[in-house]
């Protein structure tokens, strides 16, 4: 067998960055060299040429369209990742009340993340009592808002711990922030509730490099003066996300899937396909008797990342080596659990099709078969 042959065979259930649709990279492959018959690539291209702002705005007009963004919200393009959203967050938008305080909800590591960079800014105020595990979603009537805070910020989706929202928060006309680097465009959402949504590119929109940051306009001009001004959202807004050199590559890349998305139906479609592709593995665990383990609460399991542990709760770590293993031979990588909790992990990204989960969900019926005392 070719080479080739053995390549395309690969299942990867990688956290981020993630599985890329096939057609996005054979296109980005056909045109690295020659893009568009210019004679030159668009890693060579600068970012000022009429040929480059076509695509940033393509990419934006993309976005607007598949998450219906209203005409007063901004679509800008970042550095940093979404780690440079827990800095710039707290930089822009404290400074929107006196009090210089914020409102966080802490579901597992990426908000822990979030709140501790915070911190550095702001006076933070976890809203509900502290989880002592990352496996639910705190009940909302025990969330206490404070009135003076700045913003209510919350992760969507928290890639390690496999904790999801299935609704967006009611916090009463606060400025509500939210992440959604992991589970963005895998379903419609009604942007008009928040204040400002962000969202890396690496794990469902593109590939390393770029963050999307869609904020509000009358949340703009509120940034501390020691905000880094390639942070500021003023100022990238304001200069269409030119103020310094974008990075120009990922934007394409970022352009390439939203465009796959839409002929595949959008948001909505790729909510169906989410659906159905993590019901195919929760109903394995679910149905395994204990074999696979999900510590997750039933209505906040993630339908991105899912995390389980092989054996018992709290894993039979050689049984997990052996699946690992067995997963590495059958070609379906990147299953290992985040290095913090261990066991396995499944990514669902967009871009990971029914026919890939279907491999999983064979291999994990047999290898329980297999293993199942
Ligand atoms: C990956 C991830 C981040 C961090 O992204 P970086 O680009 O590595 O800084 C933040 N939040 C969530 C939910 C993530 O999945």
């Amino acid at each position: 067998r070719s080479a080739m042959d053995a390549a395309r065979q690969v299942v990867n259930f990688s956290a981020g960055p993630a599985k890329l649709p096939r057609s996005v990279l054979l296109q980005a492959q056909k045109e690295l060299v020659n893009y568009k018959g210019l004679g030159i690539s668009v890693l060579e291209m600068s970012h000022r040429t009429s040929d480059f702002l076509k695509i940033i705005n393509s990419a934006e007009t993309l976005l607007r369209e598949l998450l219906n963004i209203p005409e007063n919200y901004k679509v800008i393009f970042l550095q940093g990742g979404g780690s440079g959203q827990f800095s710039a967050i707290p930089l822009n938008l404290i400074g929107l009340k006196e009090r210089r305080c914020a409102d966080y909800v802490v579901t597992g590591a990426w908000s822990a993340k979030a709140a501790k960079e915070a911190e550095k800014y702001a006076k933070v105020n976890i809203v509900h009592p502290k989880l002592g595990s990352y496996t639910k979603i705190p009940d909302t009537s025990s969330w206490n808002l404070n009135q003076d805070a700045s913003y209510v910020y919350y992760c969507a989706n928290e890639t390690v711990h496999g904790v999801e929202f299935d609704f967006v928060p009611d916090v009463r006309g606060a400025v509500l922030v939210c992440d959604m680097s992991s589970n963005f465009l895998s379903k419609p959402v009604d942007v008009s509730k928040f204040g400002l949504i962000f969202a890396g590119a690496q794990k469902n929109a593109g590939c390393a490099g770029v963050v999307v940051v869609i904020v509000r306009e009358d949340l703009l001009g509120f940034a501390l003066k020691e905000c880094p001004i390639v942070l500021d959202y003023k100022v990238q807004a304001g200069n269409g996300s030119l103020y310094n050199t974008p990075p120009c590559y990922s934007i394409y890349i970022m352009s390439l899937v939203l465009e796959w998305i839409k002929n595949n139906g959008g948001a909505a479609a790729m909510d169906k396909l989410s659906s159905i592709k993590s019901h195919m593995i929760y109903d394995i665990i679910d149905s395994s008797s204990g074999f696979y383990v999900c510590p997750v609460e039933k209505k906040s399991r993630s339908r991105m990342n899912i995390p389980f542990r092989i054996g018992n709760v709290n894993g039979d770590e050689a049984l997990e080596k052996k699946f690992l293993d067995k997963a590495v031979e059958l070609n379906m990588i990147s299953l290992k659990g985040h290095r913090s909790v261990g066991g396995i992990r499944a990514s669902l990204y967009n871009a990971v099709t029914i026919e890939d989960v279907q491999k999983l969900a064979a291999f994990m019926r047999s290898f329980m078969q297999m293993h199942q005392s």
